[in-house]
């Protein structure tokens, strides 16, 4: 196995976590993420490969990266996405360790079994709201019972725990915090209630934990679960009487990124190294397709990296808004 030396980013942070998204397409079009009417999608042509994405998740690994996520756009409607997964997993003899997917969860009740069988470890699913009104108006769709049957069938297999991502939008979900909980409570699940991010046109006031967790309370006793919880953005809470944890992940008001330990990876293969901005990205496909070899590969990567910011400007009231949409850059 090759071992290459660490990703190290300008301000000292170890990069070992990778947010591949594997399209910019997805079945819903939710308020905050993509304009009703969808963006300008990328050919097919210019995604990576199936090949390029395996070359591309071994290299890295062997960079030290023992985390790869998949996004989107929706991560579940790219074409081969069970073999997508069996090529990213070959890079596990060269040390990663774990392969996540973020879902809307539509089509889980099909996939979830053939996703695990192809070696995905972990599922976070996104749904920010339990009421059938409500969930047209986020996702502009009518298919809450089939997120919520994509859910069971990934309880029923046992695959647990799962994270459960819900974007806490103000007037429109943030009287649900407690109910979320409520639903879940026999269950070892996660619920994240996540700080809307002010992309594209799109703009929410955003709501901060202290409301969130003050609807909790409300009906509910928390008790903090002493951190640094792993490696992520997230603090997490026990809810008492209930099988539940919950997360505040607050990227304006509670910023992290000082403990910033990834980079994104567009479908059609851009480095990216900040959520928010991105002066210049460099096209690791284009890399491929010129026919670099390994080494260069790892130095077009690190290249990338050391354009990667220290933290972001923007600010809860939405100055500096973070560029481009959710849903091109794999949230
Ligand atoms: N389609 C998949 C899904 O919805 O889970 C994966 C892609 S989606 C862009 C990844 C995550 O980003 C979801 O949990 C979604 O709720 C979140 N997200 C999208 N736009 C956001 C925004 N403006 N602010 C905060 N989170 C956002
Ligand atoms: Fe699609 Fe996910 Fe964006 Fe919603 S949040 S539009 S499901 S990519």
């Amino acid at each position: 196995m090759t071992v290459r030396a660490p990703i190290i980013d300008p301000s000292g942070r170890r990069i070992h976590y990778v947010r591949l998204s594997v399209t910019d397409r997805c079945n819903f079009r939710c308020v905050y993420c993509m304009p009703e009417c969808g963006v300008e999608f990328i050919e097919r042509k210019q995604l990576l490969s199936f090949e390029e994405t395996g070359r591309l998740a071994r290299v890295l690994a062997e960079m030290g990266v023992d985390r790869i996520r998949l996004t989107g756009g929706e991560p579940t409607v790219r074409t081969g996405i069970v073999q997508l997964i069996e090529a990213i997993a070959e890079a596990r003899s060269s040390g990663l360790r774990e392969i996540g997917m973020t879902t809307n969860g539509w089509n889980l009740s099909k996939l979830a079994q053939p996703l695990r069988a192809a070696g995905l470890d972990r599922l976070n699913i996104s749904l920010d709201t339990l009421d059938r009104a409500n969930f047209t108006k986020i996702t502009r769709t009518d298919r809450l019972d089939v997120v919520l049957e994509g859910i069971e069938a990934v309880c029923a297999m046992g695959w647990l725990p799962l994270k459960i991502n819900v974007v806490v939008c103000k007037g429109v979900n943030d009287n649900e915090p407690a109910d979320f909980v409520e639903r879940f409570a026999d269950l070892p699940v996660t619920i994240r209630f996540i700080e809307y991010m002010p992309f594209g046109e799109a703009r929410f006031p955003l709501v901060p934990w202290s409301d969130v967790r003050a609807k909790i309370e409300a009906r509910y006793r928390l008790r903090e679960i002493p951190g640094p919880a792993g490696s992520g953005p997230a603090n997490y809470w026990k809810v008492e009487g209930t099988r539940v944890e919950v997360g505040a992940i607050g990227a304006l008001s509670r910023q992290f990124c000082q403990a910033c330990n990834r980079v994104r990876i567009t479908s059609d293969g851009m480095l990216k190294t900040c959520l928010a901005y991105e002066p210049e990205m460099v096209s690791l496909r284009d890399v491929m397709r010129d026919g670099a070899t390994d080494d260069q590969l790892e130095a077009a990567i690190r290249r990338g990296i050391l354009r990667k910011p220290e933290a972001h400007i923007t600010t809860e009231d939405g100055a500096n808004p973070f560029e481009g949409h959710m849903v091109q850059i794999g949230g």
